[in-house]
């Protein structure tokens, strides 16, 4: 695959030579393209930050989703309120802007790669559809222009969001946070300088960052997501090593895009997701092209003369198996950032292995120190997460609120090349929880109009829900894959949250042609053992 690059296009982390006139701050919240002279006005209006000295009613360690969305949440309720947010850089030299893992290196990135990808798969249906387009076959992505175009997004939403800190006076310091004591907070900026920050009230949310494999070049040859949306050279042929939500949304992207993408599966796709909504979505995309390796882990990676990298992994028999890529990402889980927190200086409990905070109701063991977001033990590691229970908490803390954190029936999509969508239990954990003989599950292939005209692949459009088979059969799991997962499950999960029946799904008109109207057409449970693939589009 060729990189297509210009001497003139340089990544956004070659640019960055400003002058750090921004506070304390890099200078890196500074959005590009066009929103230059924005940029020039408000910095003259930006206040100097914290005193060396200074004393809150809340400390926020952490500006990402659940840090900001709780700190806003408190000033609004009348607190005085500090936010430190410092991006140590990746072992590829990444840094980013204020606003955490979603906007910079997560959700928002990410799903813009999605969406170029499905905009290429869109040319060739296109045409289909009677448009007049060159060879859609010689249509190629230009890596460097979508890097740019995405990374020039995700610059202009870190200005925003300090502009908003600013507008909500919300104080932000670009500095390291760690404990001195169970008050007091010590900021860390980029020149070695630190604040003490007093506060009565501090909210670690602090997140994670990607793990590496203890193997030979993994640091050194290794990129990770952090690294992905900001690469300066087109990734080439791909090894993504991890078969989560990280690994298959960027091998998804990486293949639509064009480039040859293999991942390699330590045990099986997806572990924790309903397995066979989860084996749906490879097959879907192993027929796109992704390739697959199974049961397979990574040993060492070596740079060869040409500068390829020559990946050595051993399956499950303990064979060997070597092949060189452009690029090898790893996408194996997170590592909470708690051991930077120094919490030995407050006596913070953290769980032995994974550093994450096991936290009643977002308190940790020290009273007046709460944690909330991708950094708590067992909780789903998602954007709307963190920022639900970040401002429930601040509302406790301060607007004299009781409303707890509800972790459960939280949604969720996959954003693979057909997307997974989900809410509540899984079939094997329903079945685990109430008993086989307890849920009843209905299932249906379906097909989404718009298929029909380009012929799409519809053998993996699937609807799935799990529900107890007593009464009115209380739904307990929703799953579709297909188009829009996102969208079509967002609602159903409000749905789920007010007790919806089955009784109650059969009962709902759908809208038609939509996908999500498959959910209230459903009717054939497994049990049965009927054939559900449909007869017609509208049957
Ligand atoms: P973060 O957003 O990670 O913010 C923590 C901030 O604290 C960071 O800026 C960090 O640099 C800073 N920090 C850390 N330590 C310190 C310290 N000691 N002092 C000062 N600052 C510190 N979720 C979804 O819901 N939908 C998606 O589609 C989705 N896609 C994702 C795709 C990828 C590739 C990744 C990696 C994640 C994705 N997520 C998605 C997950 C989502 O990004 C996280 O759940 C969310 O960002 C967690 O928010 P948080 O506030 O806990 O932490
Ligand atoms: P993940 O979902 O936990 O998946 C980690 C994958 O890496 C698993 O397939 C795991 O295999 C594998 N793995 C772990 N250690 C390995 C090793 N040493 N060698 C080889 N493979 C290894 O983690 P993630 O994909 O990095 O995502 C992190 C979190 O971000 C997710 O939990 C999710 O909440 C969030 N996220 C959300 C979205 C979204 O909402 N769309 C998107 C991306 C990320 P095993 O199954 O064998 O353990």
């Amino acid at each position: 695959m060729s990189e297509r690059r210009t001497g003139k296009e340089k990544s956004w982390r070659l640019c960055r030579k400003k002058p750090q006139t921004l506070d304390d701050d890099s200078g890196e919240d500074e959005p590009r393209n066009g929103n230059e002279n924005v940029t020039l006005e408000l910095k003259a209006k930006l206040p100097k930050t914290a005193d060396k000295s200074s004393t809150y009613d809340l400390v926020v360690i952490g500006g990402g989703s659940g840090g900001l969305a709780a700190a806003k949440e408190a000033v609004e309720l009348g607190a005085k309120v500090a936010v430190l947010d410092f991006v140590t850089p990746s072992p590829q030299g990444t840094k980013w802007g204020l606003g955490g893992t979603c906007v910079n290196v997560g959700c928002i990135p990410k799903k813009l790669m999605h969406q170029a990808a499905l905009l290429g798969e869109a040319v060739h249906e296109a045409v289909a559809y009677g448009w007049q387009l060159p060879d859609p076959n010689t249509v190629q992505n230009d890596w460097s222009a979508l890097t740019n175009a995405v990374q020039s997004h995700v610059k202009s939403v870190n200005w925003v969001t300090r502009v908003e800190l600013r507008n909500k006076k919300v104080e932000y310091l670009n500095a390291l946070g760690y404990f001195k004591d169970a008050n007091t907070v010590v900021g860390v900026g980029k020149n070695g300088e630190e604040k003490l920050l007093s506060a009565k009230n501090i909210i670690i949310a602090v997140g994670g960052r990607p793990r590496y494999p203890d193997i030979p070049g993994a640091l050194e040859y290794g990129i990770t997501s952090d690294d992905i949306f900001s690469l300066d050279r087109a990734p080439g042929k791909t090894l993504i090593v991890g078969a989560g939500y990280i690994g298959l949304e960027c091998a998804g992207f990486l293949n639509g895009l064009g480039y040859d993408t293999t991942i390699l599966v330590r045990s099986v796709v997806l572990r924790g997701f309903d397995q066979q909504m989860a084996n749906i979505v490879a097959e879907e995309m192993e027929q796109r092209g992704v390739h697959f390796v199974y049961q397979a882990k990574p040993k060492a990676i070596e740079k060869q003369d040409d500068g390829r990298l020559l990946v050595h992994w051993v399956d499950r028999d303990g064979a060997l198996h070597q092949d060189a890529y452009d690029t090898v990402l790893f996408a194996i889980g997170r590592r909470a950032l708690t051991q930077e927190l120094k919490p030995e200086n407050v006596g913070l409990k953290l769980i032995p292995d994974t550093g994450k905070i096991d936290a009643l109701n977002e308190q940790t063991n020290i009273p007046n120190i709460y944690a909330v977001g991708d950094v708590l033990h067992k909780k789903p590691e998602l954007t709307p997460v963190a920022i639900h229970a970040g401002r429930l908490l601040a509302r406790r803390l301060f607007g004299g609120s009781h409303e707890k954190m509800d972790y459960t029936n939280v949604a969720t999509t996959v954003f693979s090349p057909l997307e997974y969508g989900c809410v509540g239990l899984s079939e094997e954990d329903a079945i685990a929880l109430h008993g086989d003989d307890n849920i009843e599950v209905y299932h249906a292939y379906y097909k989404p109009t718009e298929f029909f005209v380009p012929q799409k692949n519809v053998k993996h459009c699937y609807v799935k829900v799990v529900a107890l088979r007593k009464d009115d059969q209380k739904v307990i799991g929703m799953h579709f894959v297909g188009p829009h997962a996102g969208e079509v499950i967002q609602g159903f999960a409000a749905a789920i949250k007010c007790n919806l029946t089955f009784r109650a799904l059969k009962s709902t008109v759908g809208i038609h042609p939509t996908t999500a109207e498959e959910f209230t057409r459903i009717s054939i449970t497994k049990r049965s053992g009927l054939d559900p693939t449909p007869q017609s589009c509208c049957s």
